[in-house]
Formats: C-alpha cells, structure tokens, sequence
C-alpha cells in the first residue's frame, strides 16, 4: 500500500510535542499497525487531487535537500563527501514514524485492544546533492556513497538499546510514497521483528539444504534466463515466484545474514547493481514509480538468513483479490520481464 510509511520531512516549522505514535496489534493477522497523530492532522494527504499529481508539485518552498537549504531540515546526524561539499546526507525525520526511547512494552486494554509504544529511530537519506539524480542516475561511486551510509546507519541502529531490526527503503515518486521530488531514502530503527522479516526468516528456516538465496543464485544461474545483470559479486533476477511486474531482487553472492557486516566490494557492488537495473527498468518503461526495499537480519538474529534488496516497480494496484487473499495476480511473466531488461548474462 502506498505511503504505509511517512515520508514527510519539510513543510512544518515546529514538532507536536508530546505525542507519541502508538503501536496497535491486529489480532486477526498477528501485524503492527503504527497508528501516527501527526498524519492524520493533515487530511489534504487522502484528496484525490493530491495523490493524483506529481510529486512536489508545490514549487514555492525551495527543495529541503538541496545544497544551501540544509537550515530547513534537522542537523544532518551523518555526511558524507567525496571531495569538500557533501554527497550524501542523513537528517532526521520531520514526522517520525518511530521515535524516542521507549522500550517496547505491550500493554493490554482490554481483550482486543493491545497496544506497544513505538520507539525507534526514522531518518532520511538524501541520495546525491543533486536535485535530478535517483539512484537510477548517480555514478557507481555515489551509489558506494549510499550504500557506505546505509551501512553506518544500521550499525549505529543495531548499538541502541531496545532496538532490533532496521529497514532501509528508497521510494521514488508518488505512486510509490515519495512526497518529495529529491531523491531520498529512509531508514527506520525499530524495536519488534515486522512480520514480513519474520515469514522470510521462517522461509529460510524451511528451506531444506543449504541457504534458500545462495540456491537461487545457483538455480537462476543455470537457468539463465530470468538473469538481468550478474557480475562476480552480485546477481540480480526477475525471481520465478515474482509477484509484480518487473520485480527484482538483488543478491550479493557473498552469503551472509547482515548487510552492516558486508564487505564494502560487496556493498559497493550491490549499490552499482541498484543503479544499473533502475537504469534498465527506465530505459525499457520511462520512469516508472518504485520502491527499494533494503532486508538485512535482525541484528542479533543470525543464520539462517541471506541480505538481499527487492526492487518494485509500481505499474499496478493491489485490489480487492490481492488484499482479500495475499494471493498476487502478476499479468507480467519474470521471464518476459528478465528478457526485456537483460543486458548482460555471464557466459
Ligand atoms: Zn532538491
Ligand atoms: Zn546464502
Ligand atoms: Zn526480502
């Protein structure tokens, strides 16, 4: 679902004090829901018109992540730069979904109601200085940049008490979540395992063998054919099972659980692999909404697990059935998606 997580961070001068989100347990399907106060003072964000336009249509404030108006966001908590100016920046979040230090205690009002402060961290990662440049266009050096970033953030998640998981996530345009046109991530420290981290822990955990993802890449190697780009550290596939158009995921051969703990060859390769298939994906279908979804282990969960990224392209809208079942009807074969963005397949 769009704009599941805020992704807000200029056009508001000053921060409700003391309210806090609050963690709300669903009790048919064992999730959390973050119900935010913030979000819902601003009933503009559910118009039509506004979800309808482009993103940041609105030209009259100057962008908040370009160079010369870091004043109109936090103090960056993290630079980065390759020479003088910074490259990459990490501010807070103006509307956080997840704040505070408060331990994740469950309480229950009653037999339905269970509720959990959402302490956590939530912060923006500003992908280049350069207002035009997704990840789809920076250099292979910025997107090691970004990767270097993600990397240092969830380490720095992973030393704070109560914490246990961080998601990185990259939304590009409207459709996908992005409120601002400046290409930007988050990156979210958070106190629970979410549950789609936990059903691919357990998918891993059932898989019999060896690793689930160092099999694919073996498999998918072999078969070929659904290979969009492959270089010596990294594969990334239109996976058999997709279930949305275009999806890919992206896979460093180098197994290991965490993304913090990777070598940096193998990050940087995983950024490049990032910029080259969204340049594909471009290329093939201009420019498509998507979202970046960055799944690295619980930070003191181990084996069995294998980082990876998914890329999802946002061609089309989950309906009744799909919410209705979680059964996806995908209307675009991985084969014939692969075919069309191939570029280069290993001999
Ligand atoms: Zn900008
Ligand atoms: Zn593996
Ligand atoms: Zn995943």
């Amino acid at each position: 679902m769009d704009g599941e997580v805020p992704d807000t961070v200029a056009g508001r001068t000053s921060r409700g004090s003391a309210r806090m989100n609050q963690l709300r347990l669903d009790p048919l399907t064992g999730r959390w829901v973050v119900v935010s106060v913030d979000r819902a003072e601003r009933p503009a964000a559910f118009a039509f018109s506004e979800r309808s336009v482009p993103v940041q249509a609105d030209t009259s404030r100057p962008c908040p992540f370009c160079p010369g108006n870091e004043e109109s966001s936090p103090p960056a908590l993290e630079t980065y730069a390759a020479s003088g100016n910074w490259a990459v920046r990490v501010v807070p979040n103006l509307y956080p979904a997840f704040e505070g230090d408060h331990p994740f205690v469950v309480e229950h009002r009653g037999p339905v109601f269970t509720q959990a402060t959402a302490g956590g961290i939530h912060e923006v990662l500003v992908l280049s200085p350069s207002h035009g440049d997704g990840w789809d266009r920076i250099s292979d050096d910025q997107a090691g940049l970004v990767m270097a970033a993600i990397r240092d953030r969830i380490e720095e998640h992973s030393s704070v008490p109560g914490l246990r998981y961080s998601q990185a996530i990259v939304n590009a345009g409207r459709e996908a979540g992005a409120s601002i046109e400046h290409p930007h991530g988050q990156l979210l420290g958070i106190s629970f395992v979410p549950r789609e981290l936990a059903e691919e822990q357990a998918g891993f955990a059932r898989f019999a063998g060896r690793c689930l993802l160092c099999t694919t890449v073996d498999a998918e190697e072999q078969a070929g054919h659904r290979v969009v780009y492959a270089d010596e550290r990294v594969q990334v596939i239109c996976p058999f099972w997709s279930g949305t158009p275009f999806e890919m995921l992206v896979i460093p051969r180098a197994h290991g659980p965490h993304l913090h703990r990777a070598a940096p060859p193998d990050l940087y390769a995983v950024g490049r692999a990032l910029r080259k298939c969204l340049a594909l994906l471009r290329d093939r279908l201009g420019e498509v909404a998507y979202n970046v979804v960055f799944h690295s282990a619980p930070y003191r969960a181990s084996e069995p697990y294998h980082w990876h990224v998914h890329i999802w392209p946002k061609l089309t809208t989950q309906a009744g059935f799909e919410m209705g079942t979680g059964v996806l009807i995908n209307i675009v074969a991985p084969e014939q998606a692969a075919e069309e963005l191939q570029v280069a397949v290993p001999a």
